[in-house]
């Protein structure tokens, strides 16, 4: 008799707008596969940003995007659903979905420093703390694209008083921000991306003319 697969005990979803996802996102996805030996990881783009104001690109690029920056590592799952809600998409709708889907399983919410300090103005924050365990990746705070990683500076995280785990993982000053702002000067080329996205990523921004007119 065939032996039946475990079902999966730490389950991690790590959402953003990955507009578009970079080096950062991508190492906060690793390091926390490693460190939390989790046994999947969601990637959840999201839909309706509730909380970002610039209208974002299509859900079909950043879906394609995130497949170039993640699909090759261990246990991630491209995750769809927050794209596919009608409405307002919120964390604790999504976490009460995975933990029906994996009753047994801890569940784990993967975010950035920056996410942790305005945590408490998510909707139905203490539902999500309820749900998950939330760990936190420390993020600089002279985040951009031109300030070298040796003069970045630690978020300050003293002043949380709500329960997390940190992620090991070393400091990056990359934002999503900073990759449009780059595309959007003339004469970058595909290379200059590099330092910040992955390669396949900066291809696709190429192609597809992500990007050109500043947000
Ligand atoms: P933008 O610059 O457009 O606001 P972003 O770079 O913050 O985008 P998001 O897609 O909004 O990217 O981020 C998704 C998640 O990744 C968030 O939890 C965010 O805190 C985290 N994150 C993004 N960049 C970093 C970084 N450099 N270090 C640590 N965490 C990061």
């Amino acid at each position: 008799m065939a032996e039946k697969t475990p079902a999966p005990q730490r389950v991690g979803m790590f959402g953003g707008a990955f507009d578009p996802p970079h080096w950062a996102h991508r190492a906060l996805a690793e390091t926390a596969l490693h460190q939390l030996k989790l046994d999947v990881l969601h990637i959840l783009p999201t839909g309706h940003a509730w909380h970002k104001s610039r209208v974002l690109s299509s859900a079909a690029d950043r879906v394609a995007m995130c497949e170039l920056a993640f699909g090759d590592l261990p246990n991630v799952q491209m995750d769809q659903r927050e794209i596919h809600r009608e409405g307002p998409s919120y964390t604790a709708d999504t976490l009460r979905e995975l933990q029906s889907e994996y009753p047994q399983a801890q569940l784990f919410l993967v975010l950035g420093a920056d996410q942790l300090l305005s945590f408490k103005n998510w909707v139905r924050w203490q539902e999500v703390l309820e749900l998950a365990t939330l760990a936190v990746a420390n993020r600089a705070t002279n985040i951009g694209a031109d300030v070298p990683l040796d003069n970045a500076t630690e978020t300050d995280l003293s002043s949380v008083d709500l329960p997390f785990e940190l992620l090991n993982m070393p400091l990056k000053n990359i934002s999503a921000t900073a990759v449009r702002a780059r595309v959007g000067q003339p004469a970058q080329s595909v290379d200059a991306l590099d330092v910040l996205v992955p390669e396949p990523v900066a291809s696709y921004i190429s192609q597809h003319h992500l990007y050109q007119t500043p947000t």
